[in-house]
């Protein structure tokens, strides 16, 4: 299975294409959380690679935009960026908290 050829696919961000025509990654970098096609994921990267991923980028990076030369769009959300995309965040983001996310229930 290949990823989807628009859109970032470990963000959902939208004007970012991850595959050219060919279908072959593009070794563009996603503004919005820094990934790179051809080099954080392949054209047939397991939904389980994009997902860990899309973790480091909420839990590490906390979600932030990545690139410091190009401004987000207005009122730009990664939480709600990810939703549109139809992409499932694993962690919220809790920037108030200070706090890590409960991985599990014991
Ligand atoms: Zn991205």
């Amino acid at each position: 299975m290949s990823i989807s050829k628009h859109g970032c696919p470990v963000c959902g961000f939208p004007e970012f294409e991850a595959l050219d025509d060919a279908g072959c990654v593009t070794y563009d970098i996603s503004p919005s959380c820094g990934c790179e096609s051809g080099c954080d994921y392949e054209e047939d990267a397991s939904q389980e690679k994009l997902r860990q991923r899309r973790d480091t980028w909420l839990n590490v990076k906390q979600g932030a935009w990545w690139n410091s030369r190009v401004p987000p769009p207005p009122s730009w959300n990664p939480m709600q960026q990810l939703s549109a995309a139809g992409l499932h965040a694993e962690a919220a983001i809790q920037p108030m908290s200070g706090l890590r996310p409960a991985m599990a229930h014991h």
